[in-house]
């Protein structure tokens, strides 16, 4: 089986991992803040705040900004239900706006118009949570105009993104957010295996994250409103337990130094699934610019406008009969029974719909070789497939 993805883990990555479990900390030890100064040197950020996953970070980025109930997140239904999910985790009120047709990211002038209305409905939302599908960013510029505009916070999930750029920078160094998020699930760029870490520039909510990530607890005497003596600790707030184990943080910090390798040789392979599927109706996602890099977590097809979501089933199972591993990148989350029950209806949103009826998530992870990409594109394109089905 040709997976759609797959993690790479290395000698040394085994090493770092074993020298943890010899160590005297296996938690809450050195070298989670090794890991956190990795990633945010990496992508240029002032603070970073590793976690359990990237959905405990989209809870305590939400949290941190203050959302609760009789607030709205807005995001877009092209994402993994944890974006979503977050919001409700808040006890906010969540939405969507639809995607644009060539990004398939957040379509700004979409937001635009919702948030016209919202604005003259006196429901502006609190929070919008662009995401960065596939790795490769959203507008962030035109969100920013409409970020100050509106006056909502900004939290990227950028679960697919870590190593990409936008505008030439680093996604993660938040010059458009106030926080950006990064997934290190075995299936993302880099692994802890499960794993997740925030960004920001903005040293209060770094605090902030930190406090929820270990139960609201905090022993700095500066914080303190009291103090009985060496051993005190103060809870001031509501937080969980969403630490990520020195074991995890050995293996993220071992994995970041690959992280340029990592994205390159997807963008390799990206770039050859382009120059393979030339020439045939399938429809291939945007390139690089020199601006703009994808990190390249997923390369998306889809096929021609026109064609049934029963083609794409066809397709799909074809693909699975030989071995290949595609997947669908998502089914939209106001398609969810758990959605629907909260009122959303799919045919609000119908360029999300489009792209999900027929797209298809083709293999794509560091270790693929030509020869297994080869096997993909021929299986996509001999004639008793694809061609024959509409
Ligand atoms: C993977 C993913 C998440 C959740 O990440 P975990 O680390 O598995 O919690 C959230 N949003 C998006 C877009 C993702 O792809």
């Amino acid at each position: 089986m040709i997976p759609y993805g797959k993690q790479n883990i290395s000698e040394e990555d085994i090493k770092a991992v074993v020298t943890v479990l010899r160590s005297d900390f296996i938690t809450q030890g050195p070298t989670l803040p090794r890991f956190e100064k990795a990633i945010s040197d990496h992508v240029g950020a002032a603070h970073c705040i590793a976690v359990n996953s990237a959905t405990s970070a989209l809870h305590i980025a939400m949290l941190s900004l203050d959302v609760g109930p009789g607030d709205t997140v807005w995001t877009t239904p092209i994402t993994f239900v944890a974006t979503a999910n977050a919001a409700l985790y808040c006890g906010a009120d969540v939405d969507f706006v639809d995607i644009c047709s060539s990004t398939f990211n957040m379509d700004m002038a979409a937001l635009e118009a919702k948030l016209k209305t919202a604005e003259a409905e006196g429901r502006l939302p609190k929070v919008v949570a662009p995401v960065h599908l596939t790795g490769r960013s959203c507008d962030m510029k035109a969100l920013d105009i409409l970020r100050k505009k509106y006056g909502f916070r900004v939290v990227e999930d950028a679960s697919h993104a870590i190593g990409a750029q936008y505008g030439g920078q680093f996604v993660g160094s938040c010059p458009y957010s106030d926080l950006c998020v990064f997934s290190f699930h075995p299936v993302k760029i880099i692994t802890t295996g499960e794993g997740g870490a925030i960004t920001t520039n903005d040293p209060a909510l770094a605090r902030k994250l930190a406090s929820f990530r270990s139960h609201g607890i905090t022993r700095d005497p500066v914080e303190m409103e009291s103090n009985d003596g060496p051993w005190y600790y103060e809870q001031q707030e509501l937080g969980f337990n969403y630490r990520m184990t020195e074991l995890q943080a050995a293996l993220g910090l071992s994995q970041m130094s690959r992280l340029d390798a990592f994205v390159a040789r997807r963008r390799k392979l990206a770039e050859r699934y382009d120059r393979l599927l030339s020439g045939s109706d399938i429809l291939r996602p945007v390139l690089d610019s020199d601006e703009n890099q994808s990190s390249w977590h997923l390369y998306v097809m889809r096929l021609a406008e026109g064609s049934t979501p029963l083609a794409r089933r066809h397709l799909f199972e074809k693909l699975r009969s030989h071995g290949i591993g595609v997947n669908v990148h998502y089914i939209p989350v106001t398609r969810q029974p758990y959605y629907r029950a909260l009122g959303f209806d799919p045919l609000q949103f119908p360029v999300a719909e489009a792209y999900y009826d027929r797209s298809i998530s083709l293999p794509l992870y560091f270790d693929m070789t030509e020869r297994e990409q080869d096997t993909v594109v021929k299986c996509l394109l001999e004639p008793a497939g694809y061609q024959t089905i509409f």
